[in-house]
């Protein structure tokens, strides 16, 4: 196989074209925005586990020059109380600590770096159609031109159009009864702790935030509420969505209330969360999905991104050392099923109400102590997945490449 077309030019598409470039295959980005991506407005940490994914495919100082460390999660009731503290330093892969910044950082890091390793992207390219003919995939776009490759990655996010292609019965997007709700607030007076995360569960809603190395403090509140469509969303003016916000946080005793008060109306920003709990064709002829085409969890989890990262280093791998698309796709699918599927089931948990709420793990720390302990074991199953890049891929179907570091 020699050049493959990506789908989707954020995080799972721009990784996948440097994995690949790694991997010894050309490929082009056709990313649907004339410039940057989709609802970029948020920030994200990437843990662990996807800063070990970034790092095979020597990306990992790149991202950790364009972000801040989080070193810490503090866990508060609503009260504003501490439950809890972790330190990431303990955390198996420590080596590779968790570092937060913006989406769209984020995307022009990563697209930075595939255009200087020679990858090609194309923005304004919004694929619609695509189809398998000749041993060759077609892909077409919006503006109607085509483009012709041996392999089409679908990387275009949740919403994803090559997942309807690849199958027309796939399941829509889950809407997870959450808005959420990021802000960028400026600090007037200096930050007790810089690069720590607090985070907890109020009496309405649950919230976290961090207070950054350069004098702003970044905060998100996940508020119960009815999916809103964009006419909603643009219905309310980004003071009353501040007021709207607020009145989520008013009974706490946390930071949140005044945080979200403090924030200029230009520096918030709101989205409805979706998960995908199951794609049941991850892949047909030679077309494959990656990231959050293939599967969701909802922003609790803080992994999507993470776990897009690991998809595009195994799929690459995968290309690279199995004898046929056909043979490497389904290698590719048989390690990344499980592993993403209970990752998303562990998130929607999270998101539940009390009492349902088995266990809670919100970007690495327990929200509560209502269910067992289980935290280690499940830390090393997360965030000490390391994918070797020299280990070759075996034939064998849903053998696995990968292995908690220790
Ligand atoms: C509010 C919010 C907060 C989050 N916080 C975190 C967090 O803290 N940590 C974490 O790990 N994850 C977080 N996530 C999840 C994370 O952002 C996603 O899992 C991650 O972005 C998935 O990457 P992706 O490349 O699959 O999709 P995306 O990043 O969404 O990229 C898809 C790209 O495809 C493009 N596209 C769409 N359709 C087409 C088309 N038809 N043709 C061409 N291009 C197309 C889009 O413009 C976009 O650029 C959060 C998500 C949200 C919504």
């Amino acid at each position: 196989m020699t050049h493959a077309l990506i789908a989707g030019g954020g995080i799972a598409g721009a990784a996948t074209a440097l994995a690949l470039r790694k991997a010894g295959i050309s490929s082009t980005i056709h990313e649907a925005f004339p410039a940057g991506a989709d609802d970029v407005g948020a920030f994200l940490t990437i843990m662990h586990n996807g800063m070990n994914a970034l790092s095979a495919i020597d990306a990992g100082t790149l991202v950790a020059e364009a972000s801040f460390p989080a070193d810490s999660v503090e866990i508060l009731d609503a009260g504003g109380l501490r439950t809890g503290l972790r330190e990431y330093e303990n955390d198996p892969g420590a080596h590779l600590g968790p570092r937060t910044l913006r989406r769209s950082e984020l995307y022009r890091v990563l697209q930075d770096a595939a255009v200087d390793r020679g990858c090609r992207v194309e923005h304004g390219k919004r694929v619609t159609r695509a189809e398998h003919r000749g041993g060759a995939v077609h892909v077409g776009f919006d503006d109607g031109s085509w483009a012709e490759g041996d392999l089409l990655v679908g990387a275009d996010g949740i919403h994803s159009t090559v997942r309807t292609i690849i199958d027309a019965e796939a399941p829509s997007p889950r809407y997870t009864g959450l808005n959420i709700v990021y802000g960028y607030a400026r600090r007037t007076t200096p930050a007790d702790i810089t690069c720590r995360y607090r985070m907890g569960r109020g009496a309405r809603a649950a919230f976290g935030y961090i207070h950054t190395p350069d004098g702003e403090t970044w905060w998100f509140g996940r508020l119960p509420g009815s999916e809103l469509s964009r006419e909603e969303m643009a219905a309310r003016t980004a003071e009353e969505w501040k007021r709207y916000a607020t009145g989520f946080f008013a009974e706490d005793g946390t930071s949140m209330a005044d945080l979200v008060r403090s924030t200029a109306p230009g520096d918030i920003v709101v989205s409805n969360a979706y998960d995908v709990p199951s794609t049941p064709r991850w892949w047909r002829d030679s077309m494959v999905l990656a990231g959050d085409a293939a599967h969701a969890a909802s922003p609790a989890a803080g992994q999507g991104a993470s776990m897009a990262l690991e998809d595009s280093v195994t799929l690459a791998k995968c290309l690279r050392d199995l004898p046929t698309i056909e043979v490497a796709l389904t290698a590719y699918e048989g390690l990344r099923r499980d592993r993403v599927e209970q990752l998303v089931a562990a998130s929607a948990a999270h998101d539940s109400p009390p009492p349902e709420r088995s266990e809670v793990d919100s970007g690495g720390a327990r929200e509560t102590s209502a269910a067992p302990d289980t935290g280690p074991a499940r830390r090393r199953w997360l965030y000490g997945h390391h994918i070797d890049w020299h280990t070759r891929i075996p034939e064998t179907p849903g053998a696995d490449d990968s292995s908690p570091s220790t």
